[in-house]
């Protein structure tokens, strides 16, 4: 039986993902320091046979036999890989080289949860892998969107000078049920705002676009790059392209949350991008494989979610 480790495996895709290859018979082994991640997301999995879990910072070496790896470990919320951001370069990087370290040892097929971001505020619209990208070195998002591209780079030459099996996906805004309420990401914040009846909170006009997808399209598309044959290596853009303005999220958000908060202006971040549409042509044809989960139709779950966690 395959032996699947998953560092962040306590996180918000990461669980998600572990009830997913539980319930298809592999073994998870999930690795998680709780910066941002719980227990709660996996309280369902600890009496599960074929489940563990480590407590584990991915930047310190880690000895373990396993047959795949998902390298999901790494604050995801601009709030959270800000509040750290020496911390959260160390977890891309230092966390990338331990488990590349390891696939290496134990001749494991490796993939990487890269990110949009390393695209920063794009000049092509939609961003096709083939885009370098637009990102400042040296701001308060870089920690982030340079450690995520040094890990791609570390991916890359593991891949060259040592013939690993890599995958790397590209992640776009991804959302649904157990994202943290205080992740500061805008998805959880419009939802737990709107239920609490407090003021919805747009930075900047609302003209920025983002493209959400909803988690189980996101990791239905991962798990099939996971699976793919060892010629394909990515990188792969993964989310879903329909774009919707920071406004109109916040509107859809109200009506079907039928909340009666008012929508209030605060300034807008450093380096926040101006939109963001994935261009997923080639998770077409290399994963035969499309989103499927409106904006709304998502929406309706993740609210459902945390109507119980917030009442
Ligand atoms: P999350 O914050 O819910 O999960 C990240 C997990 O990693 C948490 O459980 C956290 O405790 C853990 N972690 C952080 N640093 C660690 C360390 N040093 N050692 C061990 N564990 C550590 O975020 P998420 O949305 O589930 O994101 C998962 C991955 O997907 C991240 O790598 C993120 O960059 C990537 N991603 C997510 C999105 C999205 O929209 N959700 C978009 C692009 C990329
Ligand atoms: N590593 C690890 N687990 C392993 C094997 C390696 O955490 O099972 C770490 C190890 O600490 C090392 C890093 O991965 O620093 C990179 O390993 P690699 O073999 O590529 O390089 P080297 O050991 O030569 O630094
Ligand atoms: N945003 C917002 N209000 C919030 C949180 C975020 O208007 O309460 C905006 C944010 O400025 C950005 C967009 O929503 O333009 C998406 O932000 P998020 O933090 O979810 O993700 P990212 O910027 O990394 O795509």
């Amino acid at each position: 039986m395959k032996r699947i480790l998953i560092t962040g495996g306590a996180g918000f895709l990461g669980s998600h993902l572990s009830d997913r290859l539980l319930a298809q018979g592999y073994e998870v082994l999930c690795v998680d320091n709780y910066f941002t991640g719980s227990k709660n997301n996996i309280a369902h999995l600890l009496n599960h046979r074929q489940f563990e879990l480590i407590r584990h910072d991915v930047t310190f070496p880690l000895y373990v036999e396993v047959d795949e790896i998902y390298n999901l470990a790494c604050p995801a919320s601009p709030v959270h890989y800000q509040r750290d951001p020496v911390q959260t370069t160390k977890t891309s990087v230092h966390g990338a080289i331990n488990m590349l370290g390891l696939a290496k040892r134990v001749n494991a097929k490796i993939l990487q949860a890269s990110t949009s971001e390393i695209y920063g505020d794009p000049e092509v619209h939609p961003q096709p892998e083939t885009y370098w990208g637009k990102v400042n070195a040296v701001g308060i998002r870089s920690c982030y969107d340079e450690g995520k591209r040094c890990a791609e780079t570390l991916f890359f030459d593991y891949w060259r000078q040592h013939k690993l099996r890599i995958k790397v996906v590209r992640i776009f805004n991804t959302y649904g049920p157990r994202m943290h309420p205080n992740d500061g990401r805008v998805v959880s914040n419009f939802i737990v705002q709107a239920l609490r009846g407090q003021d919805i909170t747009i930075y900047g006009d609302g003209s920025q676009t983002r493209s959400f997808c909803y988690v189980d399209d996101l990791l239905e598309a991962m798990v099939r790059a996971m699976n793919t044959g060892d010629d394909f290596t990515g990188p792969v853009n993964i989310g879903n392209p329909d774009e919707f303005s920071m406004l109109e999220l916040a509107n859809l958000v109200l009506r079907l949350t039928g909340s009666q908060s008012r929508i209030s202006f605060k300034p807008l971040p450093a380096d926040d991008p101006k939109q963001r549409q994935p261009d997923i042509s080639l998770a077409k044809t290399a994963l035969g494989w499309e989103p499927t989960v409106t904006l709304e139709e998502g929406l309706k779950e993740t609210i459902s979610y945390f109507r119980k966690l917030v009442s």
